[in-house]
């Protein structure tokens, strides 16, 4: 019998429990780790649904889950974490992927992301603001303290390519709107899932 091998992808939670992230309305109970949680299980779906893919999903605190990616023994593997964000001014909107800039893979998997969540943001006047670079000035200080660490430290601290995903801003009432709807966070998902299954056949190949 022809063993399949297996590639596995980390879906990460953002945030914590005790630290939810943004939420709808400021200080309400739709917070980014809950919101997150559909959208990441739409991609574990959509991993599963190819027979040489398969997902886990991880929690806990962002070190814990570099450290849970990095010590993993299979490969090849890449890891994503979906974020909703915050603006300075409710005006702010879309949504965008961060990688790291040294790491061609990442950047090449953010772009085939990018690509296909695209699809689930159509006819909604939500603008597609790209990939962001994430540089080395950008550093990973161990702690989720920082919400610029937070970022960092998980695009530059895994082994593996990382992407982090920001969906919408929160803050925007458009955005928000859309990204309350629970069939529009499973669909971002799902297209996410192609993007990487793309990334997967087209690019890693
Ligand atoms: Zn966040």
């Amino acid at each position: 019998m022809k063993t399949i091998d297996t590639t596995t992808v980390f879906v990460c939670r953002c945030h914590s429990e005790e630290n939810q992230g943004a939420s709808i309305p400021p200080g309400g109970v739709l917070t980014e780790w809950n919101l997150a949680l559909q959208l990441d299980l739409a991609i574990n779906a959509c991993m599963w649904t190819h027979h040489d893919t398969e997902a886990q999903l991880l929690e806990d605190t962002l070190p814990e889950r570099i450290n849970q990616i990095n010590e993993y023994t299979r490969k090849p593997k890449l890891a994503i974490e979906v974020h909703f964000n915050a603006g300075y001014s409710p005006a702010q909107s879309g949504f965008h992927v961060e990688a790291y800039q040294g790491s061609r893979d990442s950047l090449a998997l953010a772009g085939y992301v990018l690509a296909e969540m695209a699809r689930a943001y159509r006819g909604t006047g939500i603008p597609n603001n790209g990939v962001n670079r994430v540089n080395r000035d950008y550093r990973w200080i161990g702690t989720e303290k920082s919400y610029r660490a937070n970022r960092q430290g998980f695009v530059m601290g895994t082994s593996c390519p990382a992407i982090l995903v920001e969906a919408g801003f929160l803050t925007n009432p458009r955005d928000a709107a859309y990204l309350e709807d629970r069939s529009h966070r499973s669909d971002i998902g799902w297209q996410i899932g192609n993007g990487i299954i793309r990334y997967l056949r087209e690019f890693k190949k």
